[in-house]
């Protein structure tokens, strides 16, 4: 499994794959957006964590 996609059932068609559509830099953390890899339902999630974004990325 890449960084780039996530496990989680979706809501709208039953799919169990997500992939990282976006992610940014924002003043709370870092915010992401998955999308459903086979419809298209999506959200945005927000993590504090980014020192452990920015050594995954280096
Ligand atoms: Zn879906």
């Amino acid at each position: 499994m890449s960084d780039l996609e996530i496990e989680r059932e979706c809501p709208g068609c039953g799919n169990d794959t997500f992939y990282l559509a976006a992610s940014m830099l924002v003043h709370l953390g870092k915010k992401t957006k998955w999308h459903c890899t086979e419809c298209d339902y999506g959200y945005i999630h927000i993590t504090d964590d980014v020192e452990t974004y920015a050594n995954a990325e280096a």
